[in-house]
């Protein structure tokens, strides 16, 4: 007997601030050693090699709503899983070649978010020049808060903080991106046609530790809705 054809669930949706409507995820950039400091806590030299991308899948998206503690699983196979707070840009307008000017009008909207990383494989890929995608896109590796629609005076210098169980792990400024926001979206969309639904994370400051079974994340960046998410 043949399987019968499979039927794909809905696309991932994070919710909107001040609306009832969902915004429909396509597809998840991420941008590697985006902050000096944390370029070199992972052993490089931001002055002499600059930030890239890469990419997560949409199913490690995990939608977490205003107000509530997100339960997510421990991922298989690592035995040291990192935090990476990090900024999400939501593009609500696509486009090519995108000027740096132009890049603003492009952006729907701001959303905390995590890059959750099994560093142990991360680090063997690098080692041994694989690519990233069994350390960068295990399954629930990808939290996102509610989307804050873009306004003009969005905090573009404002705070990102990361707390495990109430103890500060990452506290940087907005304002030490090597890669400004308008920069990573024109740089991205030279290599790629940027669509309605595509997110950017935007990188993550110093301060990566490990994260266990029990611990409560929460990130608060200034202009967002914080998030909170357990890993169980
Ligand atoms: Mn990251």
């Amino acid at each position: 007997m043949a399987l019968a054809i499979p039927v794909l669930e809905p696309p991932k949706t994070l919710a909107i601030t001040g609306r009832t409507e969902r915004f429909p995820v396509r597809r998840a950039f991420c941008i590697g050693r985006n902050y000096a400091a944390h370029a070199r806590e992972m052993g490089f030299d931001p002055d002499r090699e600059p930030p890239f991308f890469f990419m997560k899948s949409v199913e490690a998206i995990e939608p977490v709503e205003a107000g509530m503690t997100r339960e997510l699983p421990y991922p298989s196979v690592t035995k040291d899983y990192h935090h990476e707070a990090e900024l999400v840009v939501a593009i609500g307008k696509g486009g090519t070649d995108i000027a740096e000017a132009d890049a603003m009008s492009h952006i729907f909207g701001f959303a905390s978010g995590l890059d959750m990383t099994r560093r142990d494989l991360q680090g063997e890929a690098k080692k041994l020049g694989r690519p990233w995608e069994v350390g960068k896109s295990s399954d629930a590796s990808g939290p996102v808060g509610p989307i804050t629609p873009y306004r003009a005076d969005f905090p573009l210098k404002g705070q990102l903080k990361l707390s495990v169980d109430g103890a500060m792990r990452q506290s940087a400024t907005l304002a030490a991106m090597i890669w400004s926001i308008p920069e990573q979206i024109a740089i991205l969309s030279r290599y790629f046609e940027l669509k309605p639904g595509d997110l950017i994370f935007t990188g993550t400051p110093e301060g990566v530790a490990a994260v266990t079974r029990g611990q409560t994340m929460r990130v608060e960046i200034e202009g967002t809705e914080p998030i909170s998410v357990k890993i169980v």
